[in-house]
């Protein structure tokens, strides 16, 4: 057989001695002999057929005719006897652009074949040049399809003795023989053929904003999950004889808000290890074919499958809290989502003890998830992904920005945005990259202070608002409370404080009612954005005071009344308690008034420069009231 093949780089290095023939030839005659069986050729011997046999590319052909060959010459002899008189006539179709069926030689050749009465078998590939007589209608029709990786490992074994586990391999085109064979060599040891596939096989393509987690310094502890799996891959690629699949982490539930990158998590950590993943949801399971059970757990094991079938491979099943915990289902439905549950926790089981694949799965709600599926072997270890942190910030605009922004301006972008999710970031970057594009430039630092701290207050002029979270602000820093943030949007920040005394809370309803007194002194008047609603000042000032007349004992009497929650529902009932809580607030927007009317410089410099900045962080307030306090002292 080695003789009768073309001198490929394969055949430069031999076989074993139990089977001589090369590598190459061994996968393409398993592929041959499970298609172009000895029955078959037996009866292209005896009655006159047409088969047409399609092989995966060019490199296949010469081999694939001398497989067929041999079989066809295996089946001439029945019983010590050759059977039949008429050879089959079998050809190989080679790729040209040019032929036509009508003056092609091999064509001609081929129906004087069918006009002496001989069977036909013609191999192509794709690229094979068309023979429409052959082609659109032959007796027989056969294909080998790709060898997989089972097949591969087969082959190598035959051809070289060396054990390859097939779930340790990459996904492999099997059609590439020439790079097949060039990796797989007789003389070397089971694990430089492992490490020489896995440098073959082609990794996926993933969009450039994948991050690739190794240069990303965000998503926190998910982060270092995901490298102490490359650091694992790693060692299986470089044949380490001790690594294996076995020693992959199983899976990983990403616990948190949308938006924070759970989904991008999972493409991020493929791109870095190379592999494929697939990206399905639970409730999207849930909703094929109206719910009905077989069609429901018909979507969710193909996608399962589609990960086993490209192993390694990573498998991410978003809203998992879609697989509802079965216990806290009642009633008719019951039975329906214990067999659901039962065939994703069957389904999933599979996928991952036949190793390499890697589930990640994400939720918002972790207490509704199936507790069975966040057992050890399946999602065994639960992340939470939260809100990114300033350096994350940083890290995720950066990204984004390629560069296009200095660093010191990412920097303080990242400082000042404060509670935006990875998606709030992307999505600013984005829609300041397509106004910078509208007015034909580049983007630049104002591009994106516009989407990020817009002013957007419908009915409130933006200088409104300026000067109510100046007031805010300025009363917060002249107290001593730790501002964290102000925004145009129309918030300030503070530092979370113990309300643990008299004092504290005096202090923090002044500065509640900062707001209004700053809407007087600056605007002339006071506007509604200090009420409409339990979180706005108003609520929280009265809820505030309440609670220290009626929990806290820092009212006129020690009385206990309510317990946190319920403090402010006494208002409703208790018209003197009612009073006492007006005082109160009343006392608080004297005691900001006056503190505002002796810093009105300050006031009006922090509200100037939050109209025209849209944020200002702590530090940047408490430097203007320094630098606007004139001869007074500034804590009060
Ligand atoms: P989730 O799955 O948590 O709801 P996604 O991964 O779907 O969030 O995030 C939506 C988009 O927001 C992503 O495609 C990406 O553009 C951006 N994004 C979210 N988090 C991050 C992050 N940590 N780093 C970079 N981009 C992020």
């Amino acid at each position: 057989m080695n003789g009768e093949s073309s001198a490929g780089i394969d055949e430069l290095e031999l076989g074993n001695e139990a089977d001589p023939r090369s590598f190459a030839q061994i996968l393409v005659d398993n592929a041959i002999d499970r298609v172009f069986t000895e029955e078959l050729a037996s009866e292209c011997w005896g009655r006159q057929l047409t088969v047409v046999l399609e092989v995966p590319n060019e490199q296949w052909s010469e081999r694939a005719i001398a497989r067929i060959a041999e079989t066809v010459r295996a089946a001439a002899v029945s019983g010590g006897e050759i059977k039949g008189h008429l050879r089959p006539y079998t050809f190989r179709r080679k790729p040209s652009l040019q032929t036509r069926p009508t003056d092609d030689a091999l064509a001609i050749e081929m129906l004087n074949a069918v006009g002496h009465g001989r069977s036909i078998i013609g191999v192509f590939s794709p690229s094979s040049a068309p023979l429409p007589l052959l082609t659109d209608r032959p007796d027989v029709h056969l294909e080998t399809g790709r060898p997989s990786r089972s097949d591969i490992a087969r082959a190598v074994q035959t051809a070289t003795d060396q054990i390859l586990d097939p779930d340790a391999l990459p996904p492999l085109d099997g059609g590439d023989l020439d790079g097949l064979a060039l990796a797989v060599r007789p003389r070397a040891s089971a694990a430089e053929t492992c490490s020489r596939l896995f440098a073959l096989a082609r990794p996926p393509i993933f969009d450039e904003d994948v991050p690739d987690l190794r240069d990303f310094a965000a998503f926190g502890e998910a982060r270092a999950w995901g490298l102490t799996v490359l650091r694992a891959i790693e060692r299986i690629k470089s044949g380490d004889p001790t690594a294996g699949m076995n020693d992959l982490p199983r899976g990983v539930l990403l616990v948190g808000p949308p938006g924070t990158g759970k989904t991008l998590f999972a493409s991020a950590l493929a791109k870095t290890l190379g592999i494929n993943a697939i990206l399905t949801s639970a409730s999207e399971w849930l909703a094929s074919g109206d719910s009905h059970l077989g069609a429901v757990v018909k979507a969710m094991r193909t996608s399962v499958e589609q990960a086993r079938s490209r192993r390694p491979c990573i498998l991410f099943i978003d809203e998992c809290d879609s697989i509802v915990d079965r216990d806290l289902e009642r009633g008719d439905s019951v039975s329906w989502w214990v067999n659901f549950v039962n065939a994703v926790l069957t389904a999933v089981d599979g996928a991952v003890r036949n190793r390499g694949v890697i589930l990640i799965g994400a939720c918002n709600n972790m207490s509704r998830v199936d507790p069975a599926l966040r057992r050890s072997g399946r999602m065994e270890r639960v992340i939470e992904l939260g809100l990114p942190t300033e350096c994350e910030r940083e890290a995720i605009l950066a990204h984004y920005l390629k560069g296009v922004i200095d660093p010191a301006s990412v920097a303080t972008l990242a400082r000042r945005s404060e509670g935006r999710t990875g998606a709030d970031l992307e999505r600013a970057v984005r829609e300041a990259k397509a106004a910078a594009a509208d007015a034909e430039r580049q983007i630049l630092l104002r591009d994106l202070v516009e989407v990020l701290f817009p002013k957007s207050h419908a009915g409130e002029s933006s200088r409104h608002v300026a000067a109510h979270e100046a007031g805010h602000a300025v009363t917060a820093v002249l107290l001593g409370v730790e501002v964290r943030q102000v925004d145009l949007r129309g918030f300030t920040r503070l530092t979370n404080s113990a309300l643990q005394t008299r004092e504290a809370i005096a202090k923090h309803l002044t500065v509640l009612m900062a707001g209004r007194a700053a809407d007087e002194i600056l605007c002339g008047t006071a506007v509604s954005g200090a009420g409409g609603s339990a979180q706005s000042d108003l609520g929280l000032a009265t809820k505030l005071s309440s609670i220290g007349h009626a929990a806290l004992g820092f009212g006129s009497t020690l009385r206990y009344r309510a317990a946190i929650d319920g403090a402010a529902a006494l208002i409703e009932t208790d018209p003197a308690f009612a009073r006492l809580v007006e005082r109160d607030l009343q006392a608080a927007l004297r005691r900001a008034r006056r503190l505002l009317l002796r810093h009105k410089n300050a006031l009006k410099a922090v509200a100037v420069r939050l109209e025209a900045e849209h944020f200002l962080d702590g530090d940047q307030v408490a430097q203007l009231v320094r630098d606007n306090q004139g001869a007074r002292s500034w804590i009060i």
